[in-house]
């Protein structure tokens, strides 16, 4: 689902939100998406004989990690490109025309503009999420996931994706017609979208791509909740994912608010982690629940969007000032000119993004130094960091620039280094984040 909020965001608000909030899983990247692993009853010893720190870095990770590092960018370019084609060409007006002639309410018309837009940039953008998203983990035998199956959740992710920001689309246009400072206005109206798609992400849109369940295995069950009433959570939910439909990477990631809030663990993450490894996998989703690391990612994301809607604003008029009669577009407030909208989100998003890539790396960071603090498990943490890299192929040192500007995470290499050697309680040092 790298895509689905490339299209459909409405505003950079909720495309940097969607970040932030993917952003809390253990890997690294944005995981793409197969093998059919029942999750097994868990009889792993509790350590096993050996382990390894050092991740065995092939050209074929290397590789891979290189081809999503330039798709990044490839991605965000051919984007704006797409849709300053759609404005140049007077597509644009010709779709609104079409909306307009066929509907007699200008609400109903600009969501049905917004449906043949999302459609057109979904049918120009195909080739790049195909390769992205099928193409490249097959190659990489990363997914045994059909083609059909593949089109099914791309199909949904476009389905859900209309039917939540066609109407937003719709209201952001009537607040623009009508509020000179509409910037403020849609950062306001956006706060309350925010909140609630973090709380309903859980709830009505991960179900409709997968099957969660209360984790099943109970042993591991029981370890888990002396874990999590240590690190101070009571009732904490600990769900599990049929993610290996999708996969056959891991990862493990915390999710909602409120009552929506949980932990969730892949199936392929339970089928290849020890049980230590797992238990420090979870210190670390555990840190991010008692840091309340979701509710400072949705602060973060409301404050660095009143910067960028003030921004948007500007460069949205002086572009339709500049161009806009050339597009035929009537005003600001026509549908028609979703598109410079869309491509000046991007653009600010895309310039944003070493700002909330470092800050969601610095709440990477804590949630490592409070799951070694609970857990102690520092050999654990090491070892399933290197089976994240080998097993998603990822490249554990990628160049600084891109770690600074692209990842959610430090990089795994500066993660493992960073997990063998930290040791307070060894010098008798207090603990930095975990208090009894
Ligand atoms: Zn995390």
């Amino acid at each position: 689902m790298r895509k689905w909020m490339l299209f459909g965001s409405m505003v950079v608000a909720l495309m940097i939100c969607a970040q932030l909030v993917r952003a809390s899983g253990v890997g690294g990247r944005e995981p793409q998406r197969v093998t059919a692993v029942a999750s097994p009853p868990d009889t792993r010893p509790p350590t096993p004989a050996k382990r390894h720190f050092e991740v065995n870095v092939t050209p074929e990770m290397i590789r891979h990690s290189r081809i999503y590092d330039v798709l990044y960018f490839v991605d965000v370019v051919y984007g704006v490109a797409i849709l300053l084609l759609i404005l140049k060409t007077g597509w644009s007006a010709r779709m609104r025309a079409f909306a307009s002639r066929h509907v007699r309410w200008p609400f109903v018309a600009a969501m049905l503009y917004f449906v043949l837009l999302s459609l057109v940039t979904a049918i120009l953008t195909f080739p790049l999420d195909l390769y992205g998203g099928f193409i490249v983990p097959h190659q990489f035998d990363l997914t045994n996931q059909s083609f059909a199956a593949w089109m099914g959740d791309f199909g949904k992710a476009l389905a859900v994706n209309l039917v939540i920001f066609a109407p937003v689309a719709a209201v952001a246009l009537i607040l623009i017609r009508r509020i000179r400072r509409w910037w403020l206005a849609l950062w306001i109206g956006s706060i309350p979208l925010i909140i609630l798609g973090v709380l309903a992400q859980p709830l009505i849109i991960d179900p409709l791509f997968n099957n969660f369940q209360p984790l099943r295995d109970a042993s591991l069950r029981q370890a888990l909740v002396d874990e999590a009433s240590r690190a101070g959570i009571e009732n904490k939910r600990v769900y599990e994912v049929d993610k290996s439909k999708q996969t056959k990477e891991m990862n493990a990631y915390v999710t909602g608010i409120g009552p929506s809030a949980r932990i969730v663990m892949w199936d392929t993450l339970l089928a290849k982690l020890d049980r230590d490894e797992i238990l420090a996998v979870m210190g670390h989703e555990m840190g991010h629940y008692v840091l309340k690391h979701l509710w400072k990612g949705i602060a973060f994301t409301i404050a660095i969007t009143f910067l960028g809607f003030f921004i948007a604003q500007r460069f949205f008029e002086w572009g339709l000032a500049h161009w806009g009669a050339g597009w035929k577009i009537n005003d600001r407030a026509d549908p028609a000119a979703i598109p410079w909208l869309l491509a000046v989100s991007s653009i600010l998003a895309f310039l944003l993004s070493p700002v909330y890539s470092g800050y969601s790396r610095h709440v990477e960071h804590q949630a490592d130094v409070f799951g070694l603090e609970l857990t102690h498990l520092n050999e654990a943490m090491a070892s399933s960091f290197v089976k994240f890299a080998e097993d998603s192929k990822a490249d554990p040192r990628p160049p600084r620039f891109i770690e600074w500007w692209r990842y959610s995470h430090p990089s795994l290499g500066r993660r493992i280094d960073f997990v063998l050697a930290y040791k307070p309680w060894e010098k008798g040092q207090p603990n930095e984040l975990w208090r009894k």
